[in-house]
């Protein structure tokens, strides 16, 4: 399997490219509409065909590619059951998505927006803004709730095995990766607290609005196609 992990320093997002080599074929999860270029040339440069793209969630603090590389490659962009509209396919806890000869299982994992899910991958997985590098993903708007956060992250994702390495949708402070274990034992929202430390640990973050979320909400329902001009 060929695994990239790219950056977007505007947004702190991660968007990872997955590619399977004896098909030539590949996935982009939670491309960045301003890194399109970048994307599509390391596809190229690495020979990959880009079938899917696939989303974590309606992200508030950043812009999809997924309707301009739908445009330009074909693609098929993916969401959770309660997501876009716009998706060309919508998934749920134990669909498969299949890339070339990779599968992609859907794990439901809501409650940072009702629409979140993650993808497991066997050695890793990709969770979005469920569960982050100590953190998890804040819980303030699109129907975000705390309690479901905790049960998506201590009953699924933490059902995990250790080992499994955790890829999430942002990062702030440098982090890259980290494994479910590890965040078991040294995520400061979750090592040894109760749902309700959790919530209140959440609902006390005081966190002000992302400085995107009024364009990107809305854009990221279209999947992040330009406004159509009146
Ligand atoms: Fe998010």
């Amino acid at each position: 399997m060929i695994f990239r992990q790219f950056f977007d320093s505007e947004s702190s997002t991660y968007t990872y490219l997955v590619g399977d080599e004896s098909s030539g074929e590949a996935a982009l999860v939670d491309p960045v509409r301003e890194q399109v270029e970048r994307d599509l040339r390391v596809l190229s440069e690495l020979g990959l065909l880009l079938t899917w793209v696939l989303e974590t969630h309606v992200h508030a603090d950043h812009v999809t590619a997924a309707a301009m590389l739908r445009e330009r490659t074909g693609a098929r962009t993916v969401f959770g059951r309660r997501g876009a509209a716009c998706a060309d396919r919508h998934v749920t806890s134990g669909d498969v998505i299949q890339v070339g000869s990779i599968q992609v299982l859907v794990l439901d994992t809501p409650g940072h927006t009702d629409d979140s899910v993650s993808y497991f991958l066997g050695d890793r997985v990709l969770t979005g803004d469920a569960l982050t590098i100590r953190g998890a993903g804040r819980t303030d708007f699109q129907n975000g709730n705390p309690h479901t956060l905790y049960r998506s992250i201590t009953e699924v994702l933490f059902a995990l095995r250790d080992d499994t390495l955790v890829y999430p949708g942002h990062d702030y402070k440098g982090q890259t990766v980290s494994t479910i274990g590890e965040e078991r034992r040294h995520n400061p929202r979750l090592a040894g607290k109760s749902e309700d430390e959790f919530v209140a640990i959440m609902n006390g973050l005081g966190l002000a609005p992302p400085k995107q979320i009024a364009e990107a909400v809305p854009a990221n329902r279209a999947c992040g196609a330009a406004p159509a001009s009146a």
